[in-house]
């Protein structure tokens, strides 16, 4: 007798204790038999307001364990756990819960404990680590200033578009394009309008390539455009227009007006110069090149 009464005792002490809440009820006719204080504290009803009543008619549950049905569920199945669960506290915050419930026999009588942990943080934690995870990856592959993509994620890209064009057999061109005299920009106007006109050719490039392009700014004030199954003369085109529209905007920073840019561009193709990436950017490049030394304002298609 003395036995039983000690681990009595002991129970009622890890009921009393517990840092998760415990209801107990009747399993034959739903009654609250028992009730935590942690539980008491997380949801903030009273003792009484839980007690003698059925799971169902405290407003917490309400919506979960609406009816009968659902408490017949309970009593059936034995053991129930619900991972992520919204429960309303008494005054109208939800809290995220983690619900197991067990059936089990005191003496000859059923009963069925639900033990309720309050996850709110480890929710909010996972969420935040999705987004900044998500933020990452983002940030990862765009420039931050601009949003195109970045030069890591060009470089990667076009490893595997090259792959692609080359089991195809399709074409594939490269632009590169450097703004002349962008220091200029910078000296006369200030960093913050330089970074408002990089921004502005941006937006340029980006409506004059397909969805298929991949737009990135690769550093400064140089940008790369990969063009997959496109040939040297449509590059070279495309190109040209984009030059001819970037020398017609009209930039302007503060409400100043801005001298307008012109751009140099280098255009390398695939199978042309070469079929791998190094190859290929090494032709864009040098292309650049003689169009900043032939006096800039021009595109050069890199010859065979
Ligand atoms: P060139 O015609 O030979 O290209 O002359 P350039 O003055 O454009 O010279 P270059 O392309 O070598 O220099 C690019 C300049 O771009 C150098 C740097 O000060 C400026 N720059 C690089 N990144 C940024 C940026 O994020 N914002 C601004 N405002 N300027 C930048
Ligand atoms: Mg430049």
């Amino acid at each position: 007798m003395n036995k039983l009464l000690n681990s009595e005792l002991r129970y009622r002490r890890l009921f009393e204790a517990a840092q998760d809440g415990i209801l107990i009820l009747d399993a034959e006719t739903g009654l609250i038999e028992d009730v935590n204080p942690f539980l008491i504290s997380m949801l903030g009803y009273s003792h009484d307001e839980f007690i003698k009543k059925k799971l169902w008619e405290v407003g917490a549950f309400a919506d979960i364990l609406a009816s009968q049905a659902a408490f017949e569920t309970l009593q059936k199945t034995e053991y129930i756990r619900y991972d992520d669960m919204p429960l309303m506290a008494k005054d109208g915050h939800l809290i995220q819960v983690e619900f197991v419930s067990n059936v089990y026999l005191v003496g000859n009588k059923k009963v069925i404990q639900c033990n309720i942990r309050d996850i709110t943080e480890r929710a909010q934690a996972q969420l935040a680590l999705v987004k900044s995870e998500a933020l990452l990856r983002k940030q990862s592959v765009r420039d931050h200033l601009t949003g195109l993509f970045n030069r890591r994620y060009t470089e990667e890209t076009l490893d595997r578009e090259i792959a692609r064009a080359l089991r195809k057999n399709q074409l594939l061109s490269i632009l590169m394009v450097d703004i002349d005299e962008f220091k200029h920009i910078n000296d006369t106007f200030g960093h913050a309008a330089g970074d408002a006109v990089l921004c502005e050719l941006s937006r340029v490039l980006l409506t004059h390539v397909r969805v298929e392009d991949i737009s990135s700014r690769y550093g400064g004030d140089e940008f790369v455009i990969v063009m997959p199954d496109v040939s040297s003369a449509m590059a070279y085109e495309r190109a040209v227009r984009l030059g001819e529209h970037m020398r017609h905007v009209h930039l302007t920073y503060d409400g100043q007006a801005i001298d307008t840019i012109t751009l140099s561009i280098g255009v390398a193709s695939l199978p042309e110069n070469g079929s791998t990436r190094t190859d290929l950017m090494k032709a864009v490049d040098s292309a650049l090149y003689r169009a900043k030394r032939e006096g800039r304002n021009r595109v050069i298609c890199q010859a065979a």
